[in-house]
Order: structure tokens, then C-alpha cells, then sequence
């Protein structure tokens, strides 16, 4: 058993700079773990060029298949269907794979055993080294949906790992949104630390996203990212957030510099590490470790 600290970063909505900036803390991050839950679009792994040494299949679930050459036609297998998820194309059954949950009652029905229900592994679970240390991401496969289980083994891989290495810390790219994965990344962790754009989407997206974590008890910080971009509107989240008792930790300013740096598949620390940006970074990953420490005990891992 070890004990290790979870930072997982997260945002309303895609396209903040959340990877960006979770990039940039696994340059500063000593003895570190690095997951990467957003399942439906990883792409930590872009900037940190993993070397995968293993990957791992994660069942998603079953879907139907049917044998259309014994079919008849009878159509007994919609009618019991409660996913929608049969339709007739020319006399013949087609399984939409989205709708299809599996339940397999249709094959339970079928009088001529023409339905079979099959597992499917479309989603990959990939252990890796980067140059900052020990990885575990997941890709969630094409028309799969149980993105919140794919996160749950992440996160459970990465305390493994995190005892194998004697990290202290897990730091995780989190899915955006507030949906069924971001729920599973959340719980547990000690520290969320919520991207966010000054823009009013921005700013309900940040809400919804601290009113799901309030559930959970666990400590939010707000990084406002290209804050200069709408001055008054960063003011605006400033003093909503300083209203709900939530402290904004850093503003970033907006800068090409990041994006050269992502063309590079650098970090901004690795590329521009003198610049205003990794400074004020590196002060935010600061300020949170130290928050960490001086106020939570690290979980048993
Ligand atoms: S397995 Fe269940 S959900 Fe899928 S098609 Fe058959 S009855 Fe519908
Ligand atoms: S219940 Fe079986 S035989 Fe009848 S339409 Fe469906 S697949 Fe074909």
C-alpha cells in the first residue's frame, strides 16, 4: 500500500486548454502518475508521446447480431424491443448498434434462433512511459457508450501504477462536461481544478460542472484560460465564483505560444520555459500542491 494525492482537471465544455494545461503540470509534477479520462477524444498522449508498452482491451458490452439467413421475417423481434433498436429493411432485421443495449430478449424470442448476442472490446485501455513518468489512458471504440466504466479502470490501472512506482501523485486529464464520465473521475479524487474561457457558455458550463462536484465535497480551483480575451467577462466569473466561495488560482493570458507549443508536442513549460506562461503555471501547480498537502491526507492507494 502507498499513499498519493489525485488532481484531476477538468471543464464544462471541450476546447478550453484543459490538455494544454494538464500537460504543462506533468512537467512540473515529480513522482507523478498520469492519466488521461477524457475517453471519447484522449489526446494527452499528443503532447507527452507515450511509449505504449501494453494494451489492454475493455469490454464495452453485448450487441445483437442476427443470422438473416434463417430469419423469416416474423418480426417478433421488434415487437419486443423496448431500445428501438430493430428496423425492417426490405423484409429483413438491421440492428441499429447505438440503440442496442444487449438485453438479448429478441434472441430469446426468435423461433428459429436467428439472433445471437455477441461482447464486443472496441474500447483499448494503454499502459505507457512518457518522459515525465508512468501513463494510463483509454479510447472509448466507435459506438461505444460506457465511457464512465472505461474511466472507473483507468483511474483503478493508475493507483496501480501508482504503487508500483511509489508516485505521489496522480494527475488526470478529465473528460469535459458533467456527464456519466466525468462523475467517475471526479469520485474520490482530492482536488478538481476547473478550466474555464470568459465567455457566458463558458461561464454556465463552469457552473453546471461546481454544481455536479459540490455533490462530492471535493475542493474546486478555477484556472480562467485567454482571460484578456474578454476582460470584463473574467471580472464577471471572478466575482460569481468569489460568491460561491471558489477561488480563481491562475489567469492565463492568450498566447500563439501555446499552440506552437502543441504543433511541437511540447509542453509550454518545455517550449517557451522562461516565458509569462509557464511562470504563472508553474506558480498554479505550486499553489495546489501546497493547498493539497497542508489540507488533505493522501488516500491509501
Ligand atoms: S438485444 Fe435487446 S436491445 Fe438489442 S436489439 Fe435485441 S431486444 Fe433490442
Ligand atoms: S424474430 Fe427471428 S425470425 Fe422473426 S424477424 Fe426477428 S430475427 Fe427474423
Amino acid at each position: 500500500m502507498s499513499k498519493a494525492f489525485e488532481i484531476v482537471i477538468l471543464s464544462g465544455k471541450g476546447g478550453t486548454g484543459k490538455t494544454s494545461i494538464t500537460a504543462a503540470f506533468a512537467s512540473l509534477a515529480k513522482h507523478a502518475v498520469f492519466t488521461d479520462c477524457d475517453v471519447d477524444a484522449a489526446d494527452l498522449h499528443l503532447v507527452l508521446s507515450p511509449d505504449i508498452y501494453r494494451t489492454e482491451d475493455f469490454e464495452s458490452g453485448a450487441k445483437a447480431i442476427v443470422n438473416t439467413d434463417k430469419c423469416t421475417g416474423c418480426e417478433l423481434c421488434r415487437d419486443v424491443c423496448r431500445f428501438s433498436a430493430l428496423e425492417f429493411k426490405n423484409g429483413i432485421p438491421v440492428i441499429d448498434e447505438y440503440a442496442c443495449e444487449g438485453c438479448g430478449l429478441c434472441s430469446i424470442v426468435c423461433p428459429v434462433d436467428a439472433i445471437s448476442v455477441h461482447n464486443y472490446n472496441n474500447n483499448k485501455i494503454y499502459f505507457a512511459n512518457c518522459r515525465f513518468g508512468p501513463m494510463v489512458y483509454g479510447k472509448l471504440g466507435v459506438a461505444e457508450e460506457n465511457s464512465g466504466k472505461l474511466v472507473s479502470k483507468i483511474r483503478q490501472y493508475a493507483r496501480e501504477l501508482t504503487r508500483q512506482h511509489q508516485a505521489e501523485i496522480i494527475v488526470t486529464d478529465g473528460p469535459p462536461g458533467i456527464g456519466c464520465p466525468v462523475i467517475s473521475s471526479v469520485t474520490g479524487s482530492d482536488l478538481v481544478l476547473a478550466v474555464t474561457e470568459p465567455t457566458m457558455s463558458g461561464w454556465h458550463d463552469l457552473e453546471r460542472l461546481i454544481e455536479m462536484i459540490g455533490g462530492f465535497k471535493t475542493p474546486v480551483f478555477v484556472v480562467i484560460n485567454k482571460y484578456d480575451l474578454n476582460e470584463e467577462m473574467t471580472q464577471l466569473i471572478e466575482q460569481r465564483l468569489d460568491a460561491m466561495n471558489i477561488q480563481v488560482i491562475g489567469k492565463i493570458p492568450y498566447s500563439e505560444t501555446m499552440v506552437l507549443a502543441l504543433l511541437e508536442a511540447k509542453t509550454i513549460n518545455e517550449f517557451d520555459p522562461a516565458g509569462y506562461i509557464a511562470g504563472e503555471l508553474t506558480r498554479i501547480w505550486e499553489t495546489i500542491t501546497f493547498t493539497i498537502k497542508q489540507h488533505h491526507k493522501p488516500i491509501n492507494i
